[in-house]
């Protein structure tokens, strides 16, 4: 791990209209242009603007992203903690696939009040919404820093911190503006929630092709609410009957997310149960995203006999082992569930989501 950069300054994307209110109407398409096009970090990039402009909007409107950056070993992944005006920072996240694409995964709010016991973020709580400038000032950062070789983000994934359907107004609104004004197609734009049946419901009417993401991680609600308690709120049931509606309204294939945690959610017993219950409620148009476990945060007691939660110790929850991960795999394809294994990026830069961000805050 090395840490990259720090790049510096402050950008606040809701005064942009404001600064050029008494110029002319092409000049803010221009300036739009440079920032979300070009991808210029500064005015002086900006040549089609007349200098004494461009050193007026370097003071009133400074284009800097303030964001300290890890990159891993590998290279593969690139980890950001951004800043805001007030200071408190969103974790953002570029990884670079083989295959050329370049998917950001963005945080939609400061810290989580779902608090999975699997998460670094739950165990911050929630701090509050980031706006959706705040949001699309993460994948601009990431859109600077491709664009000095030649590249491009291609996909985003509101996977980082927070629940994006918890802050459903600015997240809508951040994803239509990557797809209208940074060129992200709608289909290379995914939404992940942990199962607010509300938002999945809310999220079906958009006319948008933005893809949804669904955490689940355990194949009946004991388990489940013991990772998640969102499941206490909203079962496994009612989650699955709201993602049937999805695929039935919008044709679209949905992503099942289940993160495979050793001794936990990884037996044979359990993908037995995951196949009968998937079944039962989704006919077709879904996948299984098989994601080793992070390791982060703290172990609640007593897990692996089957305890309670009330107390936590300093142990970790572990991946599972890669031969009990092709088990799994072997049991949901063998029931007719398409599963696919997902590289966990994350863990060469230590980055669980909210790890950067805790260990950042403890230094
Ligand atoms: S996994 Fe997602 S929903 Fe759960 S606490 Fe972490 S950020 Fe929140």
């Amino acid at each position: 791990m090395r840490t990259i950069c720090a790049i510096l300054l402050q950008m606040n994307l809701n005064k942009l209209k404001t600064v050029f209110a008494d110029l002319p109407k092409f000049r803010l398409k221009q300036a739009f242009k440079a920032i979300f096009n070009d991808f210029a970090e500064s005015w002086d990039e900006v040549t089609v603007f007349p200098k004494d402009l461009r050193a007026k909007l370097n003071t009133d409107f400074p284009l800097g992203i303030k964001a300290e950056l890890i990159e891993s070993s590998d290279g593969k992944t690139i980890k950001a903690l951004v800043s805001f005006e007030d200071t408190k920072g969103a974790e953002a996240v570029l990884m670079h696939h083989s295959d050329s694409r370049n998917t950001v995964c963005v945080s939609s709010q400061i810290g989580c009040a779902m608090g999975c016991e699997f998460c670094a973020t739950g165990d911050m709580g929630f701090k509050r919404n980031l706006t959706s400038d705040e949001i699309v000032m993460q994948v601009l950062l990431f859109s600077r820093l491709l664009k000095r070789s030649g590249q491009r983000v291609t996909n985003v994934t509101f996977m980082g911190m927070g629940e994006p359907f918890l802050n459903y107004d600015e997240m809508i609104s951040a994803a239509k503006f990557l797809n209208k004004e940074l060129g992200i197609a709608a289909r290379h734009i995914s939404i992940s929630t942990c199962g607010i049946v509300g938002g999945i419901l809310k999220f079906m009417k958009e006319p948008f092709q933005f893809n949804l993401a669904i955490s689940l991680h355990a194949p009946n609600n004991e388990l489940r609410s013991k990772l998640m308690p969102v499941n206490r709120r909203f079962s496994l049931e009612k989650v699955l009957q709201a993602v049937a509606a999805y695929i039935k309204e919008t044709n679209r294939k949905v992503m099942i997310e289940y993160l495979l945690i050793k001794d936990v959610n990884d037996s044979a017993e359990n993908a037995k149960e995951l196949v009968k219950v998937l079944k039962k409620y989704l006919v077709n148009l879904f996948v299984v995203n098989l994601i080793p476990y992070n390791p982060t945060g703290s172990r609640p007691e007593g897990f692996a006999n089957k305890g309670t939660f009330a107390k936590r110790t300093p142990f970790k929850f572990e991946p599972s082992s890669g031969k009990n991960i092709a088990k799994f795999k072997a049991v949901l394809e063998d029931g007719g569930i398409e599963a696919v294994q997902r590289f966990s990026f994350g863990q060469k830069i230590a980055g669980a989501c909210g790890q950067l961000g805790t260990r950042l805050k403890n230094r």
